[in-house]
């Protein structure tokens, strides 16, 4: 099995981190690919560029067996919508079986991503349980959830898509959004993030 984490990434963190070991250990999978997005449909632009997002990723991901950065939403012009990245990772993996990970918060607000009933016939979903999540799911995803809902992750590597796994993972209350609020305050992210990538930051003066 394939673990697809897309994102942001603006900047990448330890809860991106740790969830993506966590599941590659667990589940386990082959591999987990990193995918940062090009331009995001459901929110304000990212703050750093693509290629600073990237350099980000690479840095962080150095050398832990298992992790990928895959460039494909990049290089692709226009938003980045989750199915047509499945569907290229379908057309790459023929019938292997595909997880889409995600946090609870994407998880719950699903039924507004493009044309998201078709993610669970190219991808399984796994729903990494995160801290301060603002309520339950929508209805229409919690029927989903209701009707595709996994609790064994073997039952996910017997065939390609369509089950939703919720797995309990370390509840790291780390956000980007947070690490930008300390980074424009003058105050230190570090012990959030690799120190690598906090290097990095620094140097390119990035979220002052
Ligand atoms: P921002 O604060 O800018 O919205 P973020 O920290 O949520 O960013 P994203 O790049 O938007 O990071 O997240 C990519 C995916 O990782 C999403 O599915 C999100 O729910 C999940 N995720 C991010 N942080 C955590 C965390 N601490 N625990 C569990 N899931 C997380």
């Amino acid at each position: 099995m394939i673990g697809i984490l897309g994102g942001t990434f603006d900047p990448v963190h330890n809860g991106h981190l740790r969830i993506a070991l966590e599941l590659l250990q667990e589940l386990p999978l082959r591999e987990v690919r990193f995918i940062p997005c090009h331009v995001p449909p459901h929110r304000g632009g990212p703050v750093a560029s693509a290629r600073e997002r990237l350099a980000m990723l690479e840095l962080a991901i150095g050398g832990q067996p298992g992790f990928v950065v895959d460039k494909r939403e990049l290089e692709r012009p226009g938003l980045s919508y989750m199915v047509d990245t499945l569907s290229s990772l379908r057309e790459a993996y023929g019938d292997l079986p595909l997880c889409l990970i995600l946090g609870e918060d994407a998880f719950n607000k699903l039924d507004t991503w493009h044309r998201w009933r078709q993610l669970t016939d190219l991808a399984h979903i796994v729903v990494a349980c995160r801290p301060d999540v603002d309520g339950p799911p929508s209805p229409d995803v919690a029927g989903l959830l209701e009707a595709r809902r996994e609790t064994d992750p073997l039952v996910l590597q017997q065939r390609p898509a369509g089950g939703i796994l919720m797995w309990p993972v370390t509840q790291l209350a780390i956000s980007a959004t947070r690490i930008r609020t300390l980074a424009a305050k003058g105050e230190s992210p570090r012990y959030l993030m690799p120190d690598s990538v906090w290097s990095y930051m620094r140097k390119k003066s990035l979220y002052l």
